[in-house]
This record gives structure tokens, sequence and C-alpha cells, in this order.
């Protein structure tokens, strides 16, 4: 059996090295063969050349390197479509996803899992962080058909058909954690205690977290614009209930017209409503504009690995 480990690297020179030599320490312990599949999502600094060097000295692995950064989404593609593992494990490059937890997954896919999904204990993470985690998580399992799990990130094994599975999934806006989601086959989880940070920083902003919420928030559903549908249905009958009544006491009482205020506040509070609401329906036309130009995940500037492997169909 071969296990490919498929890591995306960028702007990591301060522990890729490390990270390799880890790895390949933890796995030679096990039995079974293995690959590393590395791929520089554009890094500026000293990546690429340390990757040239770890796959000129080590035939186990491989790296891909893309023209620019993609994101890590396009990187874990990438890696995919070149991974010839019978299981493949996704990681980061930092060490914060420890590697001698691979045993236990490959244990957990030897019983008959087809994803092995690891799961951190936020411990470490700012208070706000966590609650901001866990009010996300709480929100989007009502809204997207699939469940995410807070705390589960990109650090998983996935069986070949899984990969296989994946790969068909060719959107342009990739969320993996919905896709894997999506994907479905028996999944498992297990818990472990997250390791900081050694070497560099998280390229994780707040803007970023942020896009990356909607994002999983937009990629999977529909339901913001049902919602959006229902919150007008809702004001027009406010409306026509409170217009009804203002004729009502204008027919009774004779003509009274108080209430610039009232007015005010209700344009403007609706034309925000409408600024909304076009803005979500922007959302999802903006996604179906990056679709409909089916333009590649990402581009290859050097690789040391030959043509991806296409999609295992089964006839
Ligand atoms: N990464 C990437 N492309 C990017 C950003 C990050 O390939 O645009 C890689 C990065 O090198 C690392 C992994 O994705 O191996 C996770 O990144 P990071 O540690 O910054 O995220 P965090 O651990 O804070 O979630
Ligand atoms: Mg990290």
């Amino acid at each position: 059996m071969l296990i490919s480990i498929v890591v995306p690297c960028f702007n990591e020179e301060e522990i890729i090295g490390r990270f390799h030599d880890h790895v390949t320490a933890e796995l030679s312990r096990g039995e079974g063969e293995f690959e590393l599949v590395y791929v520089d999502d554009g890094s500026h600094d000293r990546t690429l050349p340390i990757l040239e060097e770890i796959a000129s000295t080590d035939p186990r692995a491989r790296y891909v390197s893309f023209s620019r950064n993609f994101g890590k989404e396009a990187a874990m593609l990438a890696g995919l479509q070149h991974a010839d593992g019978d299981a493949v494990v996704i990681m980061d490059a930092d060490l914060q996803h420890p590697p001698e937890l691979v045993h236990r997954m490959l244990a957990l896919h030897a019983e008959g899992h087809d994803q092995v999904v690891a799961r951190r204990t936020r411990t470490g993470d700012r208070v706000t962080r966590t609650l901001t985690a866990r009010a996300y998580y709480w929100l989007i399992n009502r809204l997207v058909d699939v469940e995410l799990m807070d705390g589960v990130g990109d650090f998983r094994l996935l069986s070949r058909r899984t990969v296989d599975a994946v790969l068909e999934l060719t959107e342009y806006n990739r969320f993996s954690k919905g896709l894997f989601a999506w994907v479905g086959f028996r999944t498992t989880t297990f818990e472990y205690e997250n390791a900081v940070r050694e070497q560099g920083r998280s390229k994780w902003t707040f803007g970023k977290l942020l896009n990356y919420g909607l994002d999983g928030l937009l990629s999977f559903n529909n339901k913001p614009l049902r919602a959006a549908l229902y919150l007008g249905l809702l004001l027009v009958s406010l409306a026509t209930a409170y217009a009804t009544w203002i004729v009502g006491v204008a027919l009774v009482d004779g003509v009274d017209t108080p209430g610039y205020v009232t007015l005010l506040v209700i344009v403007t509070a609706l034309a925000g409503v409408q600024m909304v609401m076009l803005g979500l329906v922007g959302e999802y036309v903006g996604r179906i504009y990056y679709e409909v130009k089916r333009r590649p995940h990402f581009l290859v500037k050097a690789a040391s690995t030959g043509v991806p492997r296409q999609p295992r169909r089964e006839e």
C-alpha cells in the first residue's frame, strides 16, 4: 500500500526542511511505502529551492510549484491530482499537524474508514476566536446541507475513492471542508491537541477568515437567498398592514399627516435591507461569473513530477 502525503507550502523556508526530516523519520517507522507531494503555492522566499533540493536527494519526494500564490485550496487540489497513493494524507507544512498521528489515521483507515479526520482541540486559541468559531458553526450547520464541524481542518486521510470523488468536483470556488463532507463515504473523527506554530506565522488575517466564513456559507446552499425572499415578503405584509391602518385612521379621524421621522426611518431601513439583499444576490452571481469562465485553478511553473493523474473512473 502506498501512502501519499500532500503538503501545501507558502513561504515556509524556515520550517520545510525540518518538516521533511520529521515526517520521513516518522513514516519510515511504519510498514507501508510512502511518497511526499509538496506544492509550492507561489512562495516569495526560498521554499522552492529547498523543495528542489529535497526532491533531488529523496526519491520519495516530489514537488509542484505554482506561477503565483493561488491559495491553499488550489494547492491542495494540485497535491491531490499528483498523489498516486492508495491513501492520501493532507498535512500543513508548519508541523502543526503532528506527523505521528498518521499511524493512527492509517489504523483507522485499515478498519474500513474512507475519511479519517483529525479534529483539533482549541486549546491555546484566543477566547474570542473560539467563541466566534462556535457561533459560526452553529449558524452554518443550520444553513448548509452537509455537516461541518468546528476544529476540523484539512488534516485528514482520504481513501483512493474519496480522492477520486473530490477530483470529480471541478468547481472554481473551492471550500474543501465542505467538499470533503459533501463526498461522504465512511468518515470518522478523532481529537488531537493542536501544536503551536513554531516558525513563520499564520497566513490567516481577520479579513481572510471573514471571507472564508462567507465562502462556507454561500458555497453549499442557497438558503440565504430564500431567507431574503421571506424577509422581503414579511416586510411587504408589515408595510401593507401599516398602510391600511394609516388610511383607516385618516378616514375615521379626518386627514392627519404626522410621522415625518417614521417615514424617514422606514425608507432608510428598507433601502438598507435592499442593499443587503442585492449584495447577497450579487455574491451568487459573482460565483457564477467565476464558474463560467472555466479558468484553471492554478498554473504550474515548475515540477519534479510527471503529468497529474486523472480521476479514476469506474466504467
Ligand atoms: N498555505 C498555502 N497557501 C496559502 C496559505 C497557506 O499553501 O496561500 C499553506 C501553508 O504553507 C501551510 C498551510 O497552508 O502549510 C496552513 O497555513 P497556515 O499555517 O498559515 O494556516 P493556519 O495553520 O493558521 O490555519
Ligand atoms: Mg498553521
